[in-house]
């Protein structure tokens, strides 16, 4: 996600409110395959789906978690969607509530569960081994709260994004049940194979990624997607949809608006920072990529194969996001981490890139320099100011729940992320550093990362791993 730039006064504002195991591409992957039809009067999603869950995993699972993110936007929700930063603007028309509901099931015996009904259990009736296949079927409904955020009805378009049931990624001790969380993007999912069979009422459309195709029969529309080796599956819905395409090096680059024109800019800037990465860390793996303008409270946010940027983003910060959004195809659509414990690394990684891609690109008059120093005044400020308030918690691999509000994680995750890999890069030299990105990128397409594993790419350079952690433990001075 690309968070919009928070300024002083909000600094003072929080200030003061402190003291108070995927499979690698090529084997089996879980697969989806979801029909469902959006109605826009009742903001409810109807769906069937079928997922096949492969175990690619080394011991038998007797019940497999999925992750109701949209039981975040319920009434009574303890783990919030949306921050309290952005929920007078992301809730347009004051109060408003969404959920999920399971109306039947089979395969498998269903119960809601977690700390705060974030979880569907799918309890089996006999242990599925590694290298087996258990089948499971649900329908289901998910109303939609409205609300300007990565689940909601906005004033314009409809954001679809983990509107499913979505099956945990296995970590080294178990299944990441992950409750949600307002701060930060609380999604570590294994990659899978999605089709999707979205039907939309007359006069609405659908971006998404994947190959997609449509067909329109008695006034109604369904898309028809596939999408392969892939984190999620996201739709944004709306009505006179706009497109602009570019095709470069095989990709076709498309920027959607609804109602309005494209971004010029956006277009751009994702087509050459999508080029620019490709030749930086590696080869783009898919054949589109496609950013959507829509109603976002937050300035962007990343799918696989897609981005969301808000709408109401002035030039410079749309190129920003934009470029932001799009190194995330790099640093979490291909290379996974776990967001909730590590937010620095898909983060962090995703701001310096894009710093890199503006150094870089000069034609677009940002300066990378200038985003790293900009990151780095910032960032003192913050400290500045939570010392003098009893001590600033610098620390970056803790849980998303452990920081205080948007802007700590901004301060943490972002910029003190992105100066991690400044400093990196001015240790190591560029031919070092970008060998050992172009390894991480490569390595660990498909899987999900550890700190680790990312500093052991920097291979010839023993420095990455203390140097890493001074940042991480939060030991260096900035
Ligand atoms: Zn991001």
């Amino acid at each position: 996600m690309k968070k919009r730039a928070l300024g002083m006064a909000l600094l003072l504002a929080v200030a003061a409110a402190c003291t108070a195991g995927c499979a690698p591409a090529g084997e089996a992957r879980t697969d989806y395959f979801i029909a469902a039809e959006y109605f826009p009067e009742t903001r409810t999603l109807e769906a069937d789906m079928t997922v096949r869950v492969c175990n690619t995993g080394e011991e038998a699972y007797d019940v497999l978690p999925f992750a109701l993110y949209a039981n975040a936007y319920r009434e009574g929700a303890a783990d919030k969607a949306v921050s309290d930063l952005y929920a007078p603007s992301a809730y347009y028309a004051g109060e408003s509530y969404g959920g999920f509901t399971l109306l039947g099931g089979e395969g498998a015996a269903f119960s809601v569960g977690g700390t705060d009904e974030n979880l569907l259990y799918a309890r089996l009736s006999a242990p599925l081994f590694p290298g087996e296949t258990a089948e499971l079927d649900m329908t289901f409904r998910v109303t939609l709260a409205a609300v300007e955020h990565r689940l909601g009805a906005g004033k314009n378009t409809v954001n679809l994004s983990y509107f499913y049931p979505q099956l945990c990624a296995r970590g080294e001790t178990g299944w990441l049940e992950y409750a949600c969380s307002p701060i930060g993007d609380p999604f570590v999912f294994p990659c899978a194979d999605y089709t999707v069979e979205l039907t939309l009422p007359a006069g609405w459309e659908a971006a998404s990624a994947g190959e997609i195709s449509s067909v329109t029969q008695n006034g109604k529309t369904t898309y028809h997607v596939v999408s392969e080796n892939v984190r999620d599956c996201a739709f944004v819905l709306g009505k006179e949809k706009h497109t602009l395409t570019r095709t470069e090096g095989g990709v076709t680059v498309e920027c959607c608006a609804f109602g309005s024109e494209p971004s010029e800019d956006a277009l751009a800037v994702a087509a050459e920072s999508l080029a620019w990465y490709g030749r930086t860390f590696g080869a783009y793996q898919k054949t589109r990529y496609v950013v959507v303008q829509t109603d976002l409270a937050e300035g962007g946010m990343e799918y696989s194969g897609m981005a969301m940027y808000a709408s109401s983003l002035h030039r410079e910060a749309l190129m920003q996001a934009v470029a932001h959004e799009t190194a995330h195809q790099w640093w979490y659509a291909s290379v996974g981490s776990d967001q909730t414990a590590h937010a620095w690394m898909d983060e962090g990684l995703a701001e310096y890139s894009a710093a890199l891609f503006f150094q870089a690109c000069p034609q677009f008059g940002i300066s990378g320099t200038d985003m790293v120093a900009g990151a780095e005044s910032a960032y003192r400020a913050y400290f500045s100011v939570s010392a003098q308030l009893g001590g600033a918690d610098t620390r970056m691999d803790r849980p998303l729940r452990e920081y205080s509000g948007e802007y700590e994680y901004e301060n943490i995750a972002y910029r003190k992320g992105m100066l991690l890999f400044d400093r990196l890069k001015s240790y190591l030299g560029d031919k070092r550093f970008f060998e050992g990105l172009s390894r991480y990128a490569g390595e660990y397409a498909g899987g999900i990362a550890s700190p680790d594993a990312l500093a052991g790419c920097f291979r010839g350079a023993p420095e990455a791993g203390p140097l890493i952690r001074s940042f991480t433990e939060g030991k260096c001075i900035i």
